[in-house]
Parts: structure tokens; sequence; C-alpha cells
């Protein structure tokens, strides 16, 4: 523990009582996958489905935190790490404060993600792996990355010139090549142990 440092949080409202009060557990649900598999998509179709059903979820992405929070941060190796640090802090806070947090980054690698793990704890870290062949996300190059990454314009691209490696054991495996958005959402949501 850092010095002059106190925490409270043997005053606050604990998270069982949270978790009692809204009537579900509190999770950081981690989709990992190639840009444009459909991390975004089905993250967000979920947390609809999820809010519409009472459960108090909210999205976490590379957008909405890469503006704010971590605007300081570019995509080098280092910094692609202090984002993800940092994401998985928030997530943690959400996570304690009995929500299902809805996080979609690429995370390319398995250190990255046990970085993850190891701050969120494993009983709380649930990875979702949107498996997605390449060809199919280079099809639907929805925000034009692709093509500039085959181009040479974006140096170091996951699953271009930088390596994805796949989770081993994940919690879910989503193959969006054969479902329909509406589809991966619910299997999703289905299968959280809320
Ligand atoms: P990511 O967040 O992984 O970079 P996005 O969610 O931004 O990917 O983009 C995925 C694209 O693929 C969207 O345009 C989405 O509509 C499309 N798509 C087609 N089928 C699916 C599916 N089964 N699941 C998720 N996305 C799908």
């Amino acid at each position: 523990m850092a010095e002059n440092i106190y925490p409270i949080e043997d005053q606050l409202v604990q998270r069982s009582e949270r978790e009692a009060a809204n009537g579900h557990r509190g999770a950081v649900v981690w989709l990992t996958g190639l840009s444009g598999s459909g991390k975004s998509t089905i993250a967000a179709a979920a947390e609809r489905k999820l809010f519409e059903r009472g459960v108090f979820a909210r999205v976490l992405d590379g957008d909405n935190v890469r503006d704010g929070l971590n605007g300081n941060l570019g995509f080098s190796l280092e910094d692609r790490c202090e984002n993800t640090r940092r994401v998985a802090e928030v997530a943690k806070l959400f996570a304690q404060t009995g929500a299902v947090v809805l996080c979609s980054f690429v995370s390319p690698t398995r250190a990255m993600r046990q970085t993850v793990a190891d701050i969120v704890g494993p009983d709380d870290f649930l990875e979702v792996f949107v498996n997605t062949p390449l060809e199919i996300c280079e099809q639907r190059d929805v925000k034009g990355l692709y093509a500039k990454a085959r181009a040479g314009e974006i140096k170091n691209f996951t699953g271009i010139d930088s390596p994805y490696e796949a989770p081993e054991n994940p919690f879910l495996e989503l193959r969006t090549a054969n479902l329909t958005v509406e589809e991966a959402a619910n299997q999703l949501i289905e299968a959280l142990p809320l």
C-alpha cells in the first residue's frame, strides 16, 4: 500500500449490499478479438438487452476511454499496456459497485488479458473470445483500418503485421461468422452467471 493512503472501504456501502439491491452480481465481461470482429457491436447490443432486463450494465470501449481517461496514451506497446491497466482498474471499480461491465478491447496478447484478470480478480473476469476470421474482419473493414494497414499507412496492426494470441480457455467463444448480432448478444447474456 502506498504511503499516506488510508482506504475507507470498510465505511462504505459494501459490494454485497449493492448486489443484493441490484438483484444480480457485478462482473467484468472482457471481449477480445480482432478489429472488426464485432466486440463493440455485441457489447452494445448486450448492454441494451441487459438494461431492459433491469441489469446495471455499462460498456467500456477503446473509443470512450481513449479521448478522456487515456487521452495521453498512444499505441506503443508501453502505452497499450498502460491503457489496458487503467481500463482494468476502472472496470474493477464498476464491478465492485455491482455493475456488469462490458469491455471491448482488442487486447491481443495473453499477457495483457492476464493483467486484467489479475487486477479485477479471477472470480470477476469473464473472458469472451469474439472469434471472427481475419478475412471477414477485413471484408467488413468498418473503420477502413485494414486497407490502411495493408497499404502500410498503419504499422503494427493486429492480424496484419502484429500477432493476435487467441484465448486458450475463454469463458465463452462467439463465432460471429455464423451468427447475427442479435444471436451473439443473446448467447452472451444467457451465458452470464448473474
Ligand atoms: P470491433 O469492436 O471488434 O472492432 P465492431 O463491432 O466495431 O468490431 O464492427 C463489427 C462489424 O461487423 C459491425 O459493422 C457489425 O454490424 C458487423 N457484424 C456482422 N455480423 C456480426 C455479428 N454476428 N456479430 C457482431 N458484429 C457483426
